[in-house]
């Protein structure tokens, strides 16, 4: 079938979705995605459903003729997996709906709900429930996944929270998760099939001790800093993330985050966090309301380039001088980050396919304003990779985080780790010809 063609099946099948063609005055609203990833593909059109009805019906139809598609929420990926060239794009922001329990311990949340929406909404509410550093985040792109943010401490990873999900399966279906599907969903993305719903835990509303320790960016400083964390004790409730950063001038900055209901606890490790490292040149950690929090961020999330990542188990002394080697010869806008210790008890907490135990999430980026920068970026950043990689340092885990690994970085068995048995089992009995062949991990 020619492209018109099927664009004329798909508006004489489903006549009540809108369906947006590159000359549809909506089109460049639509199209647009928070990064230039994927924007040089040419997509078969975007369809918008509203109703999970709605999306079962463009599976049905996909899948009958033979057409791909690809899902998107807040078009946030940094590789452009939400379009795939001739696919349609299914464009889930439509299906909002945010609906709390009467208990209020769990949440409904529509496919295709921002983390903007939801905290709004939750506010309103009096609660909260995890979510990422960015509002602009789909939140089941982000929690099914992995789904690290300020809370991860405090109240787990967002796969952590999932507790239901009504999905629209390979044969176009509308189905209530089962146990097996939500231990899927759990680290497997939209592999099971397009999410239209997510029940997640919530929790009541809690303001959050959170801000940036600025340090000079010496390697005497950062190796006083690393030494002096390795011998503190980080409570659960307690977050934090490092970053080598060039703005102005080069820094190490630590984002410290307080989770936790205790906020005055919170004061008295930040207190005790300071005085066991060198002093910071700066802080801004305070207590703040979580949407007065998001609404004074200002994340460096520049629109050509992306993140990637390395799982690390600890920072080893050769990890740390090649970062140190690094440092020196990093060019402009680009950032590393390293996290604290994210403790995945796969013992305690619910049935997953999240690939990695406990791990520090290593991450650079070649991101740049301008695309005439990137060629620089991506040399130190391939180069950083490659020296990591190929170091053979006991610290080096096989994995790294799905959303921040070039598609030909890592294999899914190497994404899924311990975890690629069950998954692989899981894809086959629940997707057995690979309908949802774009999302990510790829199989
Ligand atoms: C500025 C920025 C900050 C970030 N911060 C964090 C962070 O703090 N913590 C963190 O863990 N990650 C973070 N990320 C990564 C982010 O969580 C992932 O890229 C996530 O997949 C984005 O989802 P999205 O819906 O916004 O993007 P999209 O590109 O629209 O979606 C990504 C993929 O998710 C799948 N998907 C989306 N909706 C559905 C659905 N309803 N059903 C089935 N599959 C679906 C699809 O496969 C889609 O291709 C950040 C990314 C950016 C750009």
């Amino acid at each position: 079938m020619t492209s018109e063609a099927q664009i004329d099946s798909f508006q004489k099948a489903n006549p009540e979705v809108k369906l947006l063609v590159p000359t549809s005055p909506e089109w460049k609203d639509r199209r647009a995605t928070r990064g230039q990833a994927g924007q040089e593909i040419k997509p078969l059109g975007i369809a918008i459903p509203t109703n999970s009805q709605q999306v079962a019906d463009i599976v049905r139809w996909a899948v009958k003729n033979k057409i791909d598609f690809t899902v998107r929420t807040g078009g946030n990926d940094f590789y452009g997996r939400n379009v795939a060239e001739g696919a349609l794009i299914i464009d889930m922001r439509d299906i909002k709906s945010i609906e709390v329990a009467d208990d209020k311990t769990t949440a409904t949340i529509g496919g295709g709900v921002l983390a903007k929406d939801m905290l709004l909404k939750f506010d309103e509410h009096n609660l909260t429930a995890p979510l990422g550093n960015a509002l602009e985040i789909g939140y089941v792109g982000w929690s099914t996944i992995g789904g690290y943010g300020p809370f991860t401490g405090a109240l787990g990873m967002g796969f952590e929270g999932i507790v239901g999900a009504e999905i629209v399966n390979h044969e176009g279906e509308i189905v209530k998760a089962t146990d097996e599907m939500l231990e899927g969903l759990r680290g497997m993305g939209g592999n099971l099939g397009i999410v239209t719903s997510l029940t997640i835990k919530v929790y009541p509303k809690r303001e959050i001790l959170i801000g940036m320790l600025i340090f000079d960016d010496s390697p005497e400083t950062i190796k006083a800093v690393v030494a002096a964390e390795e011998k503190l004790t980080f409570p659960k409730d307690l977050n934090i993330h490092h970053f080598l950063i060039q703005t102005q001038q080069r820094m190490l900055s630590i984002m410290f985050s307080w989770g936790g209901s205790d906020i005055e606890e919170g004061k008295k490790y930040l207190e005790t966090f300071k005085a066991a490292l060198p002093p910071a040149k700066m802080s801004t950690v305070q207590q703040k309301s979580l949407l007065g929090h998001y609404e004074s961020l200002q994340i460096p999330c520049l629109p050509y380039g992306g993140q990637r990542s390395i799982y690390i188990k600890e920072l080893s002394p050769g990890i740390f001088d090649i970062l140190m080697e690094a440092v020196k010869i990093m060019p402009p806008f680009v950032n590393i980050g390293w996290s604290m210790k994210t403790i995945i008890d796969q013992e305690k907490t619910v049935p997953n396919c999240f690939g990695a135990g406990s791990h520090i999430l290593l991450s650079f980026t070649d991101m740049v304003p301008e695309e005439k920068f990137l060629a620089e970026t991506r040399k130190w950043n391939d180069w950083l990779f490659e020296k990591i990689r190929s170091s053979g340092d006991p610290a080096v885990m096989e994995g790294s985080y799905p959303a921040l690994t070039r598609p030909e970085d890592r294999t899914a068995e190497q994404l899924f780790g311990d975890k690629w048995p069950r998954a692989k089992e899981l894809k086959a009995k629940f997707d057995p010809n690979n309908v949802f062949k774009h999302a990510f991990p790829t199989f």
